[in-house]
């Protein structure tokens, strides 16, 4: 498609881009929707299966209550209504990774209505509506990479069918990739802080359609959208909208009319290309399901399950503040993830010092593990040992510089700061008469200095504290050291 660099980028400026998302979120249930079947990942195909998720003639699905408590805490992170009654539904069309013919989804009276999630932008905090997030099951897997005697075949795989999902839809409230990108990472933290899925886009439990449209700025009127389907990483999202932006506007302005329809994004090339015309609502036939009953979801029940809500991102990050005394970048990094949170506030939980233990966390800390390759999750140094390693600088019995040193060493043992202290004896003097002793040592050895500094030149004190440090292999105390020469060459 040459026609796209063609475009000058004042034509460009002349347009808004309109994006509306489409997330699918697996649920973090052990079972799947509608039947007993383990949801499980690297079992051999097609044996997490039974004949409801096979959709043989006759089997009758039976509703998760897992599922659904874990559909109503996503609702409830993301500010959703939840409803009292919903009605599940047949969606129907033929894919052969989907055995029954349909899928079972929500579609005029889905389970939660409006929400909202707010993103940061460098000009503020922008509010995104939700429209509704709906239940329903996943497909299978039809893997189009077999061989056999050199002809090709496609496999399907059954276990993922039956997955429990939700999908959330937002109103077409975004008008950057920018706003896209910050608005799927609010999602994504939202859900994963709430229990309600692991949010791992690489084993695509979390995935989306962007639905982006261009109109003129100014203009009340929504351009038509094409729909970008399964985008399944940040990155590529932003790169979807935005070769998407310059494709519809290049057709806008040689004449052209933007067709709604499916589109593809293909990672190689960074381009989107047209994979269907649009399907419409009428063309699925949707009808309610008769073989289960509305979902009635009971005040009582979803004050439950409100009650045993975790607390959310922004509310840690509020916390942070005020608990800590952290900055806004601090709180922010370390609420990142739920794993992050944990780990630091134990960490916090055993030191004097949560500002330190902050630093700490978000820097040395942070750097051994991405080289390491770990998760914070599993971090060889436990947050408690963290918390002590801070307070033994706290007190003294470290400098800065030897903590430095041990810190590798708690990283490759797992041991805590102490014991590595007292095994190497790194410990930090801080006794006069230890220091005394070599702080006669150096005087004695620097005659020329000494003389300079009772003659008046007093920034010598650097050189002959220096040498007693180096002396005692880094571990006087520099502070004690200043102090005891000052005295003794008055
Ligand atoms: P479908 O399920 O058929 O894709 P929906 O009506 O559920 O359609 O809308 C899907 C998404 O498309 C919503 O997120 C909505 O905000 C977005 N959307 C609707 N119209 C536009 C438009 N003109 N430009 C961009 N996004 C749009
Ligand atoms: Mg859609
Ligand atoms: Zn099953």
């Amino acid at each position: 498609m040459p026609v796209l660099a063609a475009t000058p980028p004042e034509i460009l400026a002349q347009y808004e881009l309109v994006i509306g998302l489409e997330v699918h979120c697996q649920l973090a249930t052990r079972t799947k929707i509608f039947c007993s079947c383990p949801v499980e990942v690297g079992n051999a195909p097609n044996t997490n299966v039974c004949p409801v998720c096979l959709g043989l003639p006759g089997a009758l699905p039976v509703l998760s209550r897992q599922a659904v408590e874990l559909a109503i805490r996503g609702a409830l992170a993301l500010h959703c209504d939840v409803q009292g009654e919903s009605i599940f539904a047949r969606k129907n069309y033929f894919y052969p990774d989907l055995p029954k013919g349909y899928q079972i989804s929500q579609f005029d009276k889905p389970y939660a209505l409006r929400g909202h999630v707010d993103i940061q932008l460098e000009s503020g905090v922008k509010r995104i509506g939700l429209t509704r997030i709906h239940m329903e099951d996943d497909a299978g897997k039809s893997q189009h990479d077999g061989f056999k005697d050199s002809e090709r075949f496609t496999y399907v795989d059954l276990n993922r069918s039956g997955t429990p999902l939700i999908e959330i839809v937002s109103e077409p409230d975004m008008r950057s990739s920018e706003e896209a990108f910050q608005y799927m990472t609010e999602v994504k933290q939202a859900l994963q802080f709430a229990g309600v899925s692991t949010c791992d886009m690489e084993k695509g439990e979390l995935r989306c359609d962007a639905n982006v449209s261009v109109r003129k700025k100014g203009a009340e009127k929504l351009g038509t959208r094409a729909e970008i389907k399964n985008v399944n990483s940040f990155r590529f999202l932003k790169q979807a909208i935005e070769f998407e932006f310059e494709r519809q506007v290049a057709i806008v302005e040689s004449g052209g009319r933007i067709i709604q329809e499916t589109r593809l994004f293909n990672a190689d090339s960074g381009e989107t290309v047209s994979m269907r015309s649009k399907e419409e609502a009428h063309d699925y036939r949707y009808f309610p399901e008769p073989d289960l009953i509305p979902l009635r979801i009971s005040d009582a029940w979803l004050a439950r399950v409100a009650g045993e809500m975790p607390e959310l991102p922004q509310a840690k990050r509020a916390r942070f503040l005020s608990e800590y005394g952290l900055t806004p970048y601090d709180a922010d990094v370390l609420t990142a993830t739920r794993e992050n949170s944990e780990y630091y506030e134990k960490a916090a939980a055993a030191s004097k010092n949560p500002k330190a233990v902050a630093n700490w966390v978000m820097g040395d800390l942070a750097v051994m593990l991405k080289t390491a390759g770990k998760e914070i999750g599993e971090s060889p140094i436990s947050p408690a040992h963290l918390g002590e390693l801070v307070d033994l600088i706290g007190s003294g019995e470290l400098s800065g510089k030897l903590a430095k040193e041990i810190f590798p060493k708690m990283f490759e043992t797992g041991d805590a700061p102490r014991a590595i202290m007292e095994r190497e004896g790194l410990k930090q003097i801080s006794d006069t008469g230890a220091l005394e002793k070599i702080i006669d040592e150096v005087i004695a050895a620097n005659p020329k200095q000494v003389e300079q500094y009772k003659g008046g030149k007093t920034t010598v004190i650097g050189f002959l504290v220096g040498a007693v440090m180096k002396l005692s292999r880094g571990q006087a105390n520099p502070a004690t050291v200043n102090q005891l020469l000052a005295e003794k060459l008055k």
